[in-house]
């Protein structure tokens, strides 16, 4: 990214009139608070804006004022087109299918691409919802309550509540002036974060009864038959990966989606100093040190067996070398 990337962003959105604004499938609550964050800034600029997600809103997301407007294709044309929160234009699923490439790329993933004419990624920021939150009112953006509402949320979903390793003090300042700008913290966490569906609860009944640990690293799997059973809408984990990553003595926690019968969605996730994300490109994923993910194609026995075996092997790696770099810090003697 030159210095003057943000700048030449600011100048684009300003000249543009129809802008559209994607993030990647199966979407999050970084993904969607980015979105409506920028989409209500814009609006409220004055632009013509269409949101488009692949996907469409997950479930759990769509009490987000103006997620009902998002759309699952592009349906208008446009003079703008601005992705979100993705690491690799893939992410976007079928959007841009003309292979054009699309006018800007904001995002913080550290694996990301640089897929667009214009690429700001900062690796240091908790989420693309923070990175919009610092530019927007430096574009001359307005940012209305619905906007630092939506942005607060992907801070708060991607940052587990303000609890991940990269928190820094300045994501709490510019948490503090979109509380400024009207948005309601708590009311924000509470639907973000505690809130949750019956069947999301009752789905984590069915992988927690298959919880399995291996050395230090945890694991278990959720099948279609078990969605099925508990009629879950979703074809993600209910956030169980999170609580298998608050289990003690445990460097690695992983969970198995089963997608189809030939396809499993994978997600990572490490304790410092452990990194999962070279693990997770290797099977064609991405995503940060300590949250990757993948989705690999195979059944899910065979899947498991594979990445179990890589996921073990990166971390005996990685713990030879802390145990090297411990030895070393010890005086000899
Ligand atoms: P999750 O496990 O919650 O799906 O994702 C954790 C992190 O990994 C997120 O930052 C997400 O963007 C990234 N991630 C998840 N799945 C994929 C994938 O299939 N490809 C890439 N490149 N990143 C992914
Ligand atoms: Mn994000």
């Amino acid at each position: 990214m030159s210095d003057h990337t943000p700048d030449a962003i600011g100048r684009a959105i300003a000249q543009a009139e129809n802008i559209l604004l994607v993030s990647h499938i199966r979407p999050d609550g970084d993904a969607v608070g980015s979105l409506l964050g920028l989409g209500w800034s814009l609006k409220a600029a004055g632009k013509n804006t269409q949101i488009v997600l692949n996907d469409g809103v997950p479930h759990n997301l769509l009490y987000l004022p103006g997620s009902d407007e998002i759309q699952k294709k592009a349906r208008q044309p446009y003079d703008l087109s601005i992705v979100l929160d993705c690491s690799e234009l893939e992410r976007t699923g079928k959007i841009f299918q003309d292979s054009s490439l699309p006018d800007i790329n904001i995002d913080h993933h550290p694996t990301n691409t640089a897929f667009a004419r214009y690429n700001l990624v900062e690796s240091d920021s908790v989420a693309t919802a923070e990175i919009l939150a610092r530019y927007i009112p430096q574009w001359g953006l307005p940012l209305p309550t619905e906007a630092a509402s939506a942005l607060l949320t992907g801070m708060l979903t991607d940052t587990l509540g303000f609890r991940t390793p990269n928190m820094k003090p300045d994501v709490l300042r510019v948490a503090a002036r979109l509380m400024e700008q009207g948005a309601d913290l708590p009311a924000l966490y509470f639907q973000a974060l505690v809130q949750r569906d019956f069947q999301a609860v009752r789905l984590w009944g069915e992988g927690l009864r298959r919880l399995r640990r291996t050395g230090r690293i945890v694991w278990t799997a959720l099948t279609l038959e078990d969605k099925q059973l508990i009629e879950y809408p979703g074809r993600d984990d209910a956030d169980l990966i999170n609580v298998l990553s608050s289990i003690r003595d445990a460097d690695i926690a992983l969970i198995f989606v089963e997608q189809s019968p030939e396809r499993v969605k994978i997600s990572w996730r490490s304790q410092r100093p452990f990194d999962i994300s070279q693990v997770a490109v290797r099977f064609g994923g991405g995503g940060h040190k300590n949250a990757a993910g993948a989705e690999v194609t195979g059944t899910l026995e065979d899947v498991q067996e594979r990445v179990l075996l890589a996921t073990q092997a990166a971390w005996e790696s990685q713990a030879a070398r802390l145990r090297q770099g411990e030895m070393l810090a010890v005086p000899a003697g």
